[in-house]
């Protein structure tokens, strides 16, 4: 150590929850807790950013024994948060995508929506009259995309969605009864899902979804003064009270998978916390996911800055609820909380944001290949068709440029790993650019992670069992979970 060691500040957070402090190591997404010797030793090279042996000497000799200051430093060294001469190992490698294991395929079964909701920005979206409904032979082709690219894959996902997907029920039937039996000819297991706003919903079609054990999530947005003020029929009148009736029932008689709800926060829409306990305790979903909307085409109904702070802010007051509860051994159902937890716990580390594109791609009616379920009926070139497959050249491009992070805040941005520069629907709608990263709210995730991280300590520190119970078997019934935290649903 003569010519000194430099500190690399773009590859550790420190954060102090309670009295400790936790280390989150940027590269690998992973926490330590930082005892006082390593604390200190970080603190100096926080300091001086160069390090030499004099300086450790200096600082710390009458208090920590030179073979002891060696092993916190070779433990910094190897995780590179300190460096010596040897360059720095990128997060990761440059990749060069040349497969596309889909595991889930989701099918815009029909364009058109029975409902008229004020802030819908779906790209395809039209009335009922209007809607353009997929058939069975697009169905059937996705189907057999899905298994012939997702070869590799033990289980499969086909999602329906819309406009409102039960709208198109006889195609729905059609394609699952189709992707059973070609699924168990290969040996393979297929979930399915969709997302709907419920006012189709009958005792027949939830006993048939529960047959085959749909993933079902319901977009509604709260009490009936929040609900009705965006979620209207196309005669402009609220859809609240048949909403959280079909809901009721369908939370009643639906055996098969936890029920989620899928909410819209709009302008002048902030209370988390008011929302979550309406559709948590007096609906009785099981889980409540949010979706702050501050990019979609009617900038009307655009979150402002000011009311995206305070979504943030009741966000972190919902999470204080999740971390009681949780220490208790109970999930209170905060989705986007719960993610991110299963996010630390099992170290996750993207080079991309999400599966769009290569886990995952959405067909519409007429059998183009989209990213995801956000862009079909977008301007965007298609990546190709069911009839004559991926695009796999231009994918790859734009795929390999999105993961390459030279040049972009991203690449030394704490939460890069996490992150991974926003969902590409958000890119598109602020700036028109899929490939540039959603910067417009970088401040709020970090620190909307750096709270999670805290939580997260805590909840191992003190109740550790709580992942065993609630992270592990939820990821197992949650194989298509791909999403972007802030993404849920249309
Ligand atoms: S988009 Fe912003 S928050 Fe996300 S990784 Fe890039 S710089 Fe960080
Ligand atoms: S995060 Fe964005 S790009 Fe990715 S699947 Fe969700 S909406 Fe699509």
């Amino acid at each position: 150590m003569t010519t000194g060691l430099q500190y690399i500040a773009h590859n550790a957070h420190d954060v102090t929850v309670g009295d400790k402090r936790i280390l989150f190591h940027i590269p690998t997404t992973s926490l330590f807790d930082l005892d006082q010797m390593s604390g200190d030793i970080l603190d100096l090279f926080k300091e001086k950013t160069t390090v030499s042996q004099a300086d450790m000497e200096a600082r710390f000799k009458d208090r920590y024994a030179p073979e002891q200051l060696l092993d916190v430093v070779e433990d910094f060294l190897e995780m590179e948060i300190i460096k010596g001469d040897s360059p720095l190992h990128p997060d990761h490698e440059k990749i060069k995508i040349e497969n596309y294991p889909l595991s889930t395929i989701i099918l815009n079964v029909n364009t058109g929506c029975n409902l008229g909701c004020t802030y819908c920005y779906k790209e395809d979206l039209t009335t009922p009259a209007k809607g353009e409904l997929m058939g069975f032979d697009v169905a059937k082709k996705s189907i057999d995309l899905l298994l012939k690219e997702g070869q590799s894959r033990d289980r499969v996902n086909v999602v329906f969605f819309g406009g409102e997907p039960l709208s198109n029920l006889p195609l729905i039937k059609s394609a699952v009864a189709y992707a059973e039996e070609r699924c168990a000819s290969v040996g393979k297991k297929v979930d399915f899902s969709l997302t709907t706003n419920a006012t189709l919903l009958n005792e027949d079609i939830v006993d048939y979804l529960n047959d085959h054990k749909f993933g079902i999530a319901i977009s509604m947005d709260g009490p009936k003064a929040t609900h009705d003020k965006n979620r209207k029929t196309i005669g402009g009148k609220g859809t609240y009270d048949v909403v959280s009736k079909k809901a009721q029932m369908l939370l009643k008689r639906y055996t098969a998978r936890p029920v989620g709800a899928r909410v819209t926060l709009t302008a002048g829409v902030t209370d988390v916390v008011g929302i979550h306990n309406h559709l948590k305790y007096d609906l009785g979903f099981a889980e409540v996911g949010f979706a702050p909307v501050t990019s979609g085409d009617i900038s009307l109904f655009n979150l402002s800055n000011e009311e995206l702070y305070e979504v943030f802010q009741n966000m972190k007051k919902l999470g204080a609820h999740y971390l009681a509860e949780a220490l208790v051994g109970r999930n209170n159902g905060f989705s986007n909380m719960h993610q991110m937890m299963t996010d630390l716990y099992e170290g996750t580390n993207k080079a991309l944001p999400c599966g769009a594109g290569i886990g995952l791609l959405a067909v519409d009616h007429e059998g183009g290949l989209n990213l995801c379920h956000r862009f079909t009926g977008s301007d965007i070139d298609k990546y190709g068709d069911v009839d004559s497959g991926i695009k796999k050249h231009e994918l790859g491009q734009f795929l390999e440029g999105r993961a390459d992070r030279d040049g972009t805040w991203c690449d030394s941005c704490r939460i890069r790993n996490l992150c991974s520069g926003g969902c590409y629907h958000e890119s598109y709608a602020t700036y028109d650019d899929i490939n540039k990263p959603t910067y417009h709210y970088c401040d709020l995730m970090r620190d909307w992670i750096d709270f999670g991280i805290g939580v997260y300590s805590r909840i191992l520190q003190e109740n550790p069992h709580y992942f065993e119970q609630h992270v592990s078997p939820r990821t197992l019934l949650n194989t298509n979970r791909t999403f972007n935290p802030l993404d849920m649903g249309k």
